[in-house]
């Protein structure tokens, strides 16, 4: 088959991190690349909606120096200056009686946090000892090559002299910024991978980046007209149904419609970017490609899959999710001067500022985040205020003697996998003997955990595939272009220059309709 009777050479579905990569990937080694997402915007798991005035995201997102596709992706969206990055790493630790600041000195690693660990007085000097010895316990693990074991980290620690005390107040604040989940639970392999990469290795590659603007603008919007640049085409509010080989070579995409509602869609200057209305009218229900990216979450991809990855999907469907509930809080004066926080001991497990992201002018907006949040997920959001905001005072002894002006939440319930031991299996890889098929996003196998690394890997990962497996010249022009980027160190990953050109317009977004009520937002995703 010829390029020119193909409606597209590669469809990819799904507009998140993974998807919006490789999409970016394809089409700049010049292959046609459709790009169908299900929600009126791109970013996925990472967006924005309006409220009040404010720009208010989904969820608190961070990363480290050490993810760098990631800060390439930004850099390629011309977005990194967009973030404020630490120089050096410093974060503050909020404890049940005690905080104190966490610092790296400037010693190699891995002794640039032997002081930092001397000094953690949430412990005693001998708990302190001991994790030390179970910290170099930890990073050997790492490289006895075994990627996965059905031993949760809470088990290794308690069998490496870590009492309870030590897991809540010090592994849990590691175990939960890497996974999501509390050490009892998560899986030590990719806990001891995580921590190898962010604290054992360089001594720069635990600073921490936040974005200092919305995620639907550090994403969402950049993506777009990157994505435009490159001649993609955006299909926002479509709906991939199926994907099945056809019988002539290649695939058959079948299009669902998830139709916004009236005023979902708000563009700053009237001029519509992300045109989803004309999404919707028109167009074909199949489109046939001659390869698919499948970038969805893996609840999304399991009714996607064509019949021949039904056993792959079988297990892809036995992982389980892990929500994410974040609570936003509008204090009527400020109640600290921390950019952001880590809390220990605690349900509230990161709070962030994001009064100037948010675009707040008095007062001070606090986001605070809750993983694995089954047991909140259901309450309602007076419930929550009651049993969360005086946390929060606790933590933050100023915010008791000021006024809340607003208090909602947002709720993700699917917001990554839920990484416990005998996971790691489950998770998607890249299908055998379907050439031009390819699994993309954070929760496919790529050796990270759960997040915005994973997930742009990923992408990388599906387009070196898929391209490599089309028959056409261009594949070596792509697979070259992408192969340093999937590459682990050393070196930063080296992603083709970001075009330059026009800035996009801002584009506020707001939750689909029927999933905002008063005070809350859910996320659950178009399916
Ligand atoms: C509240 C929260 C906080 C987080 N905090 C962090 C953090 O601090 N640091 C970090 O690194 N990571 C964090 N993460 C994880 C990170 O956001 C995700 O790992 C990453 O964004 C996932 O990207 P993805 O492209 O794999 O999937 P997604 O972002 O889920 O994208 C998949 C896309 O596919 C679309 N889709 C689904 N079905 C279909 C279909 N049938 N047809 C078309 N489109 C479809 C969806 O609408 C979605 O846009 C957080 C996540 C949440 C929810």
């Amino acid at each position: 088959m010829t390029r020119s009777q193909r409606q597209s050479d590669v469809v990819v579905i799904g507009g998140g991190l993974a998807g919006l990569s490789a999409a970016a990937d394809l089409a700049g080694a010049g292959l046609t690349v459709t790009l169908l997402e299900a929600r009126p915007w791109l970013g996925g798991a990472t967006c924005s909606f309006a409220r009040r005035g404010l720009t208010i995201d989904n969820g608190q997102h961070a990363f480290m120096r050490c993810c760098r596709a990631y800060q390439d992706l930004l850099r390629r969206l011309g977005s990194l200056d967009s973030c404020a990055m630490q120089d050096r790493f410093e974060l503050a630790v909020l404890g049940p009686r005690d905080q104190l600041i966490v610092r790296r000195s400037a010693l190699p690693a891995p002794l640039h946090l032997t002081g930092a660990l001397a000094g953690y007085r949430l412990l005693s000097p001998a708990q302190r000892a001991r994790a030390a010895a179970a910290a170099a316990a930890l990073r050997f693990s790492s490289h006895a090559g075994r990627r996965a074991d059905d031993v949760s980290l809470g088990d290794w620690l308690a069998a490496h002299g870590q009492d309870d005390m030590s897991r809540r107040l010090l592994w849990d604040l590691l175990s939960v910024t890497a996974l999501g989940i509390t050490s009892d639970h998560a899986d030590r392999a990719l806990v001891a991978g995580a921590a190898t990469r962010a604290l054992f290795t360089g001594r720069a590659s635990a600073d921490i980046g936040v974005p200092a603007v919305p995620l639907s603008k550090l994403h969402g919007a950049p993506a777009a007209t990157l994505l435009n640049q490159l001649g993609v085409r955006l299909r926002l509010g479509t709906k991939a149904a199926g994907v099945r080989v056809a019988a002539r070579g290649g695939y058959d995409v079948r299009l669902d419609r998830y139709a916004p509602a009236a005023g979902e869609l708000e563009t700053a200057g009237g001029a519509p970017v992300l045109d989803a209305r004309a999404a919707l009218t028109g167009g074909p229900e199949i489109i046939h490609a001659a390869g698919v990216v499948l970038a969805v979450p893996a609840w999304a991809a399991v009714p996607l899959a064509p019949a021949e990855l039904a056993p792959d999907a079988e297990r892809w469907q036995q992982l389980k999710p892990s929500p994410v509930l974040s609570l936003h809080v509008i204090y009527a004066s400020q109640v600290t001067e921390l950019p952001f926080a880590a809390a220990v001991g605690s349900p509230v497990r990161w709070v962030m500022d994001k009064t100037r992201p948010a675009g707040l002018h008095t007062g001070q907006y606090l986001a605070a985040s809750v993983p694995a949040a089954e047991k909140y997920l259901d309450w309602p959001v007076s419930r929550l205020g009651a049993e969360l905001l005086p946390e929060l005072e606790r933590l933050f002894p100023a915010a008791a003697d000021t006024d809340v002006e607003d208090f909602f939440v947002t709720r993700e319930r699917r917001a990554v996998i839920r990484q416990v031991p005998g996971s790691q299996p489950l998770r998607g890889s890249q299908p055998a003997g379907l050439p031009g098929l390819a699994l993309a996003g954070a929760w496919t196998d790529t050796g990270w955990p759960d997040t915005m690394e994973g997930a742009v890997r990923s992408g990388h990962l599906a387009a070196l595939k898929v391209a490599g497996e089309l028959s056409s010249e261009l594949a070596s022009e792509v697979a070259s272009e992408v192969a340093s980027e999937v590459a682990e160190p050393p070196g930063p990953l080296a992603l083709p220059p970001a075009p330059t050109g026009t800035a996009l317009r801002g584009v506020v977004v707001r939750p689909p309709a029927g999933l905002a009520r008063a005070g809350a937002h859910d996320f659950p995703g178009p399916e």
